[in-house]
């Protein structure tokens, strides 16, 4: 998208319906877009307003009453895209809302491209990159966990972490340069080994950060969680209960209907996301019947895998499923939840003592529930809460939601790798110095600061090399 800083654009801020609906107009033009449609019931005069102040009044053209609205307006660089700007909140009829645009643009401004505001913001440096992306994500954010790491992604999360980091490497890169300059005086001006160092902690650091992906993309869209188990086990009975109270809620709203309704459980501010699970509740016995591949790939799929048994199995042939799910989850990180379901179907004291047995025969965590009587599934919500490592919440700038972010660090690991393996093998400064460059652009690629300007400033204001 081409953004042209000199035009003033326009757009609806806000959706048909409610009460009020608000237009936002940005750009050097605005007050006298605005100044020419718009009569201050005070009589105050537009163009000499200040920023973040409200207006009251009419907006018409040439006896032609419009509405009675608010003008909020905001002067450069105090606002959303740092430029001047102007707010006009009108009764939220779609009329009114379709008049003040016409009236607008007729008087010179754009109809706003989407995202322009945001972008606008981005190109005036009022945001970066990742913080113009994190707006986005915060609209989507459907649970409270995809919601406060947008809030903290918007908030600068690890933007500010990133530019630390790339700071360190064009220092880095600034002195291998300099080698370079120098290079047939055969100088070595950084110490190889603090230099191996530094390459060395960044990369952890950067690993780290892609590592939280897995937990950042699945908190944004829904934690994938699959039910598997044999046929006749309980696994749709268990799902209908677990999700009794959220269907309960969503069929309050209408025009939603059963069918078109994502199996969605929300379990303290976490959004699980049930998936394919027809297919495994339907399909007959998924190891025999549909073949282990398909099996498998669902399994991969999944976050958190719920294997569900019958408390009237042998505590053996519950752990040899448990372990054979297992196995079937491959390398996958998919935490798995052993639930025995039907207890209502034993004892107490058999209840008590298969429990005991099944948590020294089998790693995973164990819960006994009855779909039919509804018991264990306040057990089973905690556990799957506690299954997503929430204790990274706890640092939602460390934690990566975004896919572009996410490919630009294993590309920035990448080239650190062959840094280190250059330093190793004692290959040519020059060839090092292309890897450091690498991996400072795709770090800068994440906030939208790729310059080799950068490089060169910090040569010439650090090191006075005068040539
Ligand atoms: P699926 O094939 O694994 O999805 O199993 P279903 O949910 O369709 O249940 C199979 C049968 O087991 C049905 O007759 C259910 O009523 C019964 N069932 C499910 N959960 C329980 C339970 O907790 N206790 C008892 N006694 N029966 C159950």
């Amino acid at each position: 998208m081409k953004v042209q800083s000199d035009t003033t654009i326009a757009a609806p801020a806000t959706g048909i319906g409610g009460a009020i609906g608000i237009i936002r107009v940005s750009g050097p033009g605005t007050f006298v877009v605005i100044d020419s449609l718009f009569t201050p019931a005070t009589r105050k005069d537009i163009l000499s307003a200040g920023g973040y102040t409200v207006h009251f009044g009419s907006f018409e053209k040439d006896e032609d009453f419009i509405d009675e609205v608010l003008v909020t307006l905001f002067r450069s660089p105090s606002s959303y895209t740092g430029e001047d700007a102007a707010e006009i909140s009108h009764h939220a009829s779609p009329f009114i809302q379709r008049r003040i645009m016409e009236l607008l643009i007729e008087q010179g401004a754009k109809p706003a491209m989407p995202g322009e505001f945001t972008m606008r913001a981005f190109m005036n440096g009022r945001i970066d990159l990742s913080q113009a992306e994190a707006v986005a994500d915060l609209i989507a954010a459907d649970s409270e966990a995809a919601h406060r790491l947008a809030a903290t992604q918007l908030r600068g999360g690890f933007s500010a972490g990133i530019e630390q980091l790339r700071k360190e490497l064009i220092t880095f890169t600034s002195l291998i340069e300099l080698e370079l300059d120098f290079s047939e005086e055969d100088v070595l001006f950084a110490d190889r080994f603090a230099m191996t160092e530094t390459v060395i902690r960044i990369k952890e650091m950067v690993d780290r950060l892609a590592s939280s992906f897995r937990l950042g993309n699945a908190i944004r869209k829904g934690i994938p969680v699959v039910i598997a188990g044999r046929p006749n086990v309980g696994k749709s009975s268990l799902l209908n209960v677990l999700l009794e109270e959220e269907r309960a809620i969503v069929s309050d709203i209408p025009g939603t209907t059963r069918d078109t309704i994502e199996e969605v459980l929300h379990v303290e501010g976490l959004l699980f996301r049930f998936i394919d699970t027809a297919g495994l509740r339907h399909g007959g016995d998924e190891i025999e019947e549909l073949g282990m591949e398909r099996t498998r790939n669902k399994l991969r799929a999944a976050d958190i895998v719920l294997a569900v048994a019958e408390a009237t199995d042998s505590a053996v042939d519950i752990s040899d499923f448990a372990g054979a799910v297992s196995e079937m989850t491959g390398t996958s990180e998919a935490r798995i939840i052993l639930i025995v379901n039907k207890s209502d179907l034993i004892t107490r004291s058999v209840a008590s003592s298969l429990t005991k047995e099944l948590r020294c025969l089998c790693p995973f965590p164990v819960i006994l529930v009855s779909a039919r009587d509804s018991t264990g599934i306040d057990d089973l919500k905690k556990q799957l809460t506690a299954s997503v490592e929430t204790g990274r919440l706890d640092n939602p700038q460390y934690i990566v939601t975004n896919a572009r972010h996410y490919e630009a660090l294993r590309n920035v690991s990448e080239s650190l790798q062959r840094v280190l393996d250059g330093f190793r093998d004692g290959i040519p400064t020059v060839l090092i110095a292309t890897d450091v460059r690498q991996a400072i652009y795709h770090l800068g690629l994440i906030t939208g600061k790729i310059s080799p300007e950068d490089i060169l400033g910090e040569i010439f204001s650090k090191f006075c090399i005068g040539k």
